[in-house]
């Protein structure tokens, strides 16, 4: 495909634009008869991961009824393509097992038994509470615990409004320590590679079948590799994206760092850097390394310092860590190098959040960004905030007064993200109690890490008073809400998103198609969920609609940013609040719109997307205006500051903006480290992980001397933990599946529905043997768990791999549940903390209004790995790390498949020796965090600062 035109040239079998309102296809179910069927083409944004990919609903005019999705042409970002899991919105919509109607619970919480209830006594219900406890100071006892985000900055918004610091979200079981790795080097957290333009691509993970941006960046590698990139992918597994590379590093886990560091002193030996890039824009004048200081140094004595600093990773200690052969490092490298700055990479899960110190691949990645001079420049590497645009809404409250510690505690100042997965241990410890929690599109009791803390978390009135899940699906977290409250998929809501996709700006308009087509022809509805199945929801109204029933007469100061921009008092429509936006806060869209005589919200009805701009490169360098530098000077190092915040930087006497660090350029050195009392990481550096073949030696109480328990506690395994030593590998995805929701897609479930243990064919020799299909036993720290083998040469021998995303389970046999996706499964608290479960029974067809119910021919549903796998929060950044030290044998008599038990009192134990190796704040001056350091939704500075 060529690239994306505004005019839409570019396409070549999409529908064109001027006939979606009439669009006609032969009906399938007619063949062989040719039976037109005529279509009105609604456009709005996929909701199955957070790429938001532009999709037409494609509504049948007879029925009224969505009939499928495909891609929008017009979307910058996805340029008409969409992977497997776009178009099974349609599954997710027509679903049989759906949540329609809002819910309460009757009976014990998690006892599995519902009533339907109606929205207003759900808001008046949880209006008068959280008013309560604003009104006793008690704000920080309201939560909002995002999953899929899916928007910007709407929440944020409500929050703050709210005047609560209560965000919480998922990221730190996600991506915290890949963003620690770049904010520390240039504030922005997200890489966005410009892959089509590149000619290297390195990829630390399977980001082509199944990154972060998955199709967006999936079509742009390859438009890179058809034009000539290369591609290099580092993963233990043999993934399809290693499959499409030109080199594959199969890295034992947690040794990237090592090899990127080679890589790195390869090209500082050769003098392959790009020495005008480094000079101007890192702050090698603050290097001190080994007892070198670059003060009133040259810049050549500071590359000899690199050098000499990193001449321990030569190529072949590179090899002896992470497996990977010294010449091919070498050979990389120099690809790399040649490559300058046209070199693209990509790191976001993998490595980063598996391991221990996960956030310094992240670092020593962004090293040879750095040192290639590629950051910024078409085809390198840039920052997400050059490439992603955030309208603004009108009239945005003030930030919060308040710190919540439960949310961000002092033992992980750096953490970039909220220490979401430790929260049932925070309350455990009682360092406080939720009284409203709102779980959004969330399921941390199969998602996360030690699900059966959160059960027990979640099931204690004392610690959590009203728990809403605010969901499209039945979830294994939604049995233990008070309410289940639905909400829309794709095409049952709105939402304004942006993504740093590729090198340009844009956004993309999720909107609820069924009512946009109704209002067009002239119906009108007060709420989305008139005109949506049953009385699903959208996110956006409810919240709206809660903020006026917490504050009903406007005295608490929260109704204002919830009235009408154009008619103060009246509560503000969806039309309105995202118009006022799109006239106001978007460059170029009223000139656009109205070229074709729109209003810029029919605009973005019409096409549900719109390119905001192009000239994204090398953002450092815009120069200071006039009137930016009025009032402004210059102070040491040639930072310009502006009534005490620095606004830019001087280069080569030329005042420009720079990068937002402290020192506006690229932190190569991190003194932000040293103050905050990990002295030993100014640099990037490789340490080992968790994981490591030394701590695996340890807790076998063998002599380990690569191991070193400053940074990883040492694992003490159950008494019955038998079995070989293993790095289990449990977060790669498979590219068709989405968490939680793919459970309501019947296309997806078709194709996977089994995690099985990959085992290398040299380790199941070692366990005695091992065919496919044999029955393994996995013991983790707290637990067990049992499931198939899968003898595989895909994959590095020493560690074992089990896919996320499988491994549903039901409490109720048949009500209020997911059926093709889950096990009913027997749960039982057999002890005090002590968790079993047995599937009762497997997945099988069923009888329901959709006919394919009956046809499902699977019947395994997967096994559920991560609740028995305790937390392991990085001492850092805060991050879960993923990877875990299991011990595998084969399955006794007695062992089913399936099996599960878990010690939520070793889970316990377990988070504290891993929360003895943070170093908590203060940090200078009573800090709480580092005022440069960003925050989701970021309270007032003096609220970073400890109460004296
Ligand atoms: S990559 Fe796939 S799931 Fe993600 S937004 Fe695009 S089509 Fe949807």
């Amino acid at each position: 495909m060529t690239d994306f035109k505004r005019d839409g040239s570019h396409l070549a079998y999409c529908p064109p634009v001027e006939k979606w309102d009439d669009w006609v296809e032969l009906d399938p179910e007619a063949w062989p008869r040719r039976v037109e069927k005529h279509y009105s083409l609604v456009p709005t944004v996929c909701f199955n991961c957070e790429s938001a990919c532009g999709m037409l609903a494609y509504i049948d005019k007879e029925t009224g009824q969505v009939a499928k999705f495909e891609g929008n042409p017009m979307h910058p970002s996805s340029r008409g393509r969409l992977c497997a899991k776009g178009p099974a919105t349609i599954n997710q919509i027509h679903d049989p097992d759906r949540v329609l109607y809002p819910m309460k619970r009757v009976g014990e919480r998690g006892a599995g038994k519902w009533a339907r209830t109606s929205w207003d006594e759900v808001l008046e219900t949880f209006g008068t509470r959280i008013r309560k406890a604003m009104q006793e100071g008690r704000g920080e006892e309201v939560m909002y615990h995002v999953g899929r985000p899916g928007a910007d900055f709407f929440m944020e918004r409500v929050l703050q409004a709210w005047g609560i610091d209560g965000h919480n979200s998922h990221t730190n079981v996600c991506s915290s320590s890949a963003r620690l790795g770049y904010l520390l080097w240039h504030f922005s957290d997200r890489p966005s590679p410009d892959h089509a333009n590149a000619r290297f691509i390195l990829l630390l993970s399977a980001h082509l079948e199944s990154g972060h941006y998955f199709n967006p960046h999936a079509q742009r590698i390859i438009d890179g590799k058809m034009a000539g990139a290369k591609l290099a992918v580092m993963d233990p597994r043999l993934s399809n994206t290693a499959s499409m590379a030109d080199y594959w590093m199969p890295t034992y886990p947690g040794t990237e760092a090592a090899v990127l560091l080679a890589m790195a002193k390869v090209i500082l030996d050769e003098n392959r850097y790009d020495a005008v890039f480094l000079k101007n824009w890192t702050n090698w004048e603050e290097l001190e390394v080994d007892g070198f200081t670059a003060k009133g140094q040259s810049f050549e004595a500071a590359i000899g310092a690199l050098k000499e600093h990193y001449a321990q990773f030569t190529p072949q200690f590179a090899e002896k860590e992470s497996g990977v052969r010294a010449d091919v490092i070498v050979k990389i490298a120099r690809e790399i190098a040649t490559a300058g700055s046209r070199f693209a990479s990509h790191l976001w899960r993998g490595s980063a959040s598996g391991n221990l110190g996960g956030w310094q691949p992240a670092r020593a990645l962004v090293l040879l960004h750095a040192l290639t001079g590629s950051i910024g420049t078409e085809g390198g590497h840039s920052l997400n905030h050059w490439n992603k645009f955030v309208a603004k809404p009108f009239k945005n409250p003030p930030p919060q007064t308040r710190w919540n510690e439960i949310l961000y505690p002092p033992e992980w100042p750096l953490c970039t993200h909220e220490m979401s997965f430790v929260l049932p241990h925070f309350l455990k410890e009682g360092r406080g109690r939720i009284e409203a929690y709102f779980t959004r599109v969330f399921n941390p009791v199969w998602t996360y890490p030690d699900g059966f803390s959160w059960i027990e978390m979640l099931r204690d009135e004392e610690k959590v008073g009203l728990h809403a899940a605010l969901t499209p699906t039945w979830s294994e977290t939604a049995w233990f809400a008070d309410y289940v409250l639905p909400m829309g998929f794709s095409s049952e809501r709105h939402d304004l998103m942006s993504q740093e996709s590729y090198a340009g700006r844009w956004i993309g308009f999720r909107q609820p198609v069924n009512r946009v087509l109704r209002e067009r022809a002239g119906e009108k509805f007060e709420y989305t969920y008139q005109a949506n199945p049953g009385e699903v929801w959208e996110e956006d109204e409810f919240w709206i609609n809660l903020s006026w029933a917490i504050d009903p007469d406007g005295s608490m100061g929260i109704r204002q940013y919830f009235e009408s921009p154009y008619e103060p008092g009246r509560k503000v429509t969806l039309d309105e609040y995202y118009g006022w936006m799109f006239e106001n806060s978007v460059p170029g869209l009223p000139e656009t719109a109205k070229k074709e005589g729109l209003t810029p919200l029919q605009y973005m009805r019409k096409y549900g997307a719109y390119e905001v701009n192009r000239d994204v490169y090398k953002q450092n360098e815009k120069t200071l205006s006039e009137s930016e530098l009025a009032g402004a000077k210059v102070e040491q190092g040639g930072i310009i500051t502006k009534q005490g915040k620095a606004v830019g930087v001087m280069i080569n006497d030329e005042a420009v903006v720079g990068y937002n660090t402290p020192s506006r350029k690229l932190e190569l050195f991190s003194k932000t480290m040293a103050d905050w009392k990990w002295p030993e990481f100014t640099l990037p550096e490789y340490y080992r992980s968790h994981i490591h073949r030394g701590a695996q030696a340890a807790s076998l109480e063998r002599s380990a001397d690569d191991f070193d328990p400053k940074y990883a506690p040492v694992v003490q395994w159950p008494k019955d933990a038998h079995g070989e030593v293993y790095t289990l590998l449990p977060i790669f995805r498979l590219p068709n599946l989405i968490h939680t929701r793919s459970g309501n897609a019947k296309f997806l479930y078709e194709i996977s529905h089994k995690n099985p243990l990959w085992v290398n064919p040299e380790d199941a020799k070692t366990l005695g043997g091992v065919r496919t299909g044999d029955l393994m036993k996995v013991h983790t720290e707290i637990g067990f768990f049992v499931l198939h083998a899968w003898v595989t040469e895909g994959l590095t021998p020493g560690v074992v791999a089990c896919s996320h995303h499988l491994g549903r389970w039901r409490i109720n046999q048949d009500e209020n549940v997911e059926r093709m996706s889950s096990a009913w499964v027997d749960l039982k608290e057999v002890g005090n903390g002590q968790w079993k479960m047995r599937q009762l029974q497997n997945v099988s067809p069923y009888d329901s209004p959709d006919a394919d119910t009956k046809r499902v021919w699977w019947s395994d549903a997967g096994v559920h790995q991560d609740i028995t796998f305790p937390v392991h929060p990085d001492p850092v950044s805060g991050m879960h790390c993923w990877h875990q030290m299991v011990r595998v044998e084969k399955a006794a008599p007695e062992d089913r498949y399936g099996d599960i038990f878990v010690d939520t009192n070793l889970s316990f134990a377990v988070y504290q020796r891993w929360k003895a190796l943070a170093r908590p704040a203060p940090g200078p001056g009573g800090l709480r965090r580092p005022l440069w350091i960003p925050r989701v939704v970021r309270p007032a500075d003096s609220a970073y600062y400890f109460k004296k």
